[in-house]
């Protein structure tokens, strides 16, 4: 059976010693985590967790993350991945959704989801060592199927209200393996730095993949960017995932330090979730090199489906590469027909590591689907070479005196500008034009005259694309995993207008 968690034990099994997981001073080796795993597993069946039923985690980057999921999901049931910066009431409405029959969290988050849930909490530290120690260490002896929801990571919900994705073990394994061929950084004498939270896909599939293959994982203690910085000048590293912002805010730091970054040992630069802009990609190629950076175009749903390699990344601009081995990719028109090669259509893929659906949502994901392929509702163009160019999200998109325009198009030219650090372009309703293009800011040091930010634009895009209006912030609203709020862009705009 393909089951996320088999390759822990075989781990386990085979180089008990091998430290599995750092954070800070504490270490945990293989022979720990095969222990606590199994535990885990044992314990959760004798509090009811079955095949058809769910748990929930609602919890920051906490080493046991890796043995709750593991060990929930190797008694059949599966288990909600929960963003644990949510109100109480939005906890709530997911925890009622998933029908969690069993929560764990950690220590920070104790108080809001022991009010939040209607079932047992289990606290990671004292109270969750203490549950796992009554129970057997023995292996399970009957594995899931590997069709089996394992995990119902919810979506961020930048585009509607958060949405259960059930992601069977096998589409998990399926993305462990075919990762490592790719990046080469999660098996024996690898380090792993996980700078991502764990609640999310990316974030949880690739150091899951580490610990699967024999690798180690370190957890940051917390993430800034300048302790970001300092893990890879140390050079303990070879391999890691990154959001594009992360990347952006260490290079704001001031670059006669920069120089150390020269010091990594990456193998793979893993960086996707958002779009990488030319200027931060360029940037990333001066101080880490030529030989890490991937940029990977995936989602949760569908799982790692494209990705630009190290040496492809001169060769393409705005690009995120190419089908990785096992998936297929195409780009259809409002009416289902096949693009031409420079044409933008919708990206759809299929393969081995797509969801099993939205939980308790059949109608949305009948919406997401075609003929057995899934749509994230991103827009992309492909080249000649068969080179996928992701030009935006379709919500995303600005319909201006009936010419669609592309936000991500106008934000590569405002990223560029001297005196910007960040942009994120909406589209703003407009009595004349249906809607305007606005332009946020995040200026590097004192803001720019917007009128020059406007000439600048008119001097490097077609009129129609020039920003109607500038506004300058204090922080471009970015959710956990990096990604741009436009909708809360569009309220603050709206709250002004
Ligand atoms: P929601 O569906 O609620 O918006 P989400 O945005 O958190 O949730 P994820 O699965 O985390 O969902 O993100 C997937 C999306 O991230 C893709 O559909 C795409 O829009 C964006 N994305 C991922 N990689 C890239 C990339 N390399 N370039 C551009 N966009 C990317």
């Amino acid at each position: 059976s393909l089951d996320i968690s088999a390759g822990l034990r075989t781990n386990a099994a085979r180089v008990p010693g091998r430290t599995a997981i750092t954070i800070g001073d504490r270490k945990i080796t293989y022979g720990e985590l095969g222990d606590r795993l199994n535990r885990v597993t044992n314990a959760a069946a004798a509090a009811g967790l079955e095949t058809g039923a769910n748990a929930a985690i609602i919890a920051g980057n906490e080493p046991e993350y890796f043995e709750i999921v593991g060990g929930v999901s190797a008694t059949g049931a599966a288990i909600a991945t929960i963003n644990p910066r949510q109100t109480e009431s939005e906890l709530s409405a997911i925890l009622e959704d998933c029908d969690a029959r069993l929560v764990f969290t950690d220590q920070a988050n104790a108080e809001k989801v022991k009010s939040a849930s209607q079932a047992p909490v289990i606290v990671i530290g004292d109270e969750h060592d203490n549950w796992i120690s009554k129970a057997s260490a023995a292996p399970p002896s009957q594995l899931p199927d590997e069709w089996q929801t394992f995990a119902i990571p919810y979506t961020s919900g930048t585009t509607g209200r958060p949405k259960g994705v059930c992601l069977p073990h096998r589409s998990r394994v399926m993305v462990f393996l075919v990762s490592a061929a790719v990046y080469r950084c999660f098996g024996e004498g690898d380090n792993f730095l996980v700078t991502t939270p764990l609640f999310h896909g990316g974030g949880f599939a690739y150091p899951m993949a580490s610990l699967f293959l024999g690798g180690s994982v370190e957890l940051m203690e917390k993430y800034t960017p300048e302790l970001l910085y300092e893990c890879f000048a140390d050079g303990r590293h070879t391999g890691t995932f990154v959001v594009p912002t992360q990347l952006h805010s260490m290079f704001e730091m001031p670059e006669s330090r920069l120089e150390k970054l020269s010091n990594h040992r990456l193998t793979s630069m893993i960086c996707n979730a958002a779009p990488l802009p030319e200027e931060t990609k360029l940037a990333t190629l001066r101080w880490f090199g030529e030989t890490s950076l991937h940029e990977t175009y995936g989602s949760t749903e569908g799982g790692v489906i494209t990705n630009l390699y190290p040496h492809e990344m001169r060769l393409k601009q705005n690009c995120a590469g190419r089908p990785i081995p096992g998936q297929q990719v195409k780009l259809l028109d409002d009416s289902g027909a096949a693009v031409a090669p420079g044409e933008i259509g919708e990206l759809f893929s299929t393969g081995p590591t797509l969801f099993n659906g939205y939980l308790n949502r059949p109608e949305e994901t009948e919406a997401s689907m075609r003929d057995g392929w899934f749509s994230a509702g991103d827009l992309a163009w492909a080249d000649e070479e068969g080179f996928f160019h992701i030009v935006d999200r379709k919500k995303d998109m600005i319909l201006s005196g009936g010419v669609n325009i592309y936000p991500r198009d106008i934000e590569e030219i405002l990223y560029a500008l001297p005196g910007v650090a960040e942009a994120a372009v909406v589209g703003v309703p407009d009595p004349r034009w249906g809607e305007a293009v606005c332009a946020f800011l995040r200026p590097s040091g004192d803001p720019p005259d917007p009128e020059w930010v406007i000439s600048q634009c008119r001097d490097r895009m077609a009129p129609h694309k020039v920003p109607k209006s500038v506004q300058f912030v204090e922080a471009i609203p970015r959710n956990a995993a990096g990604k741009v709020l436009k909708k809360d862009l569009r309220a603050q705009w709206e709250a002004k207008a």
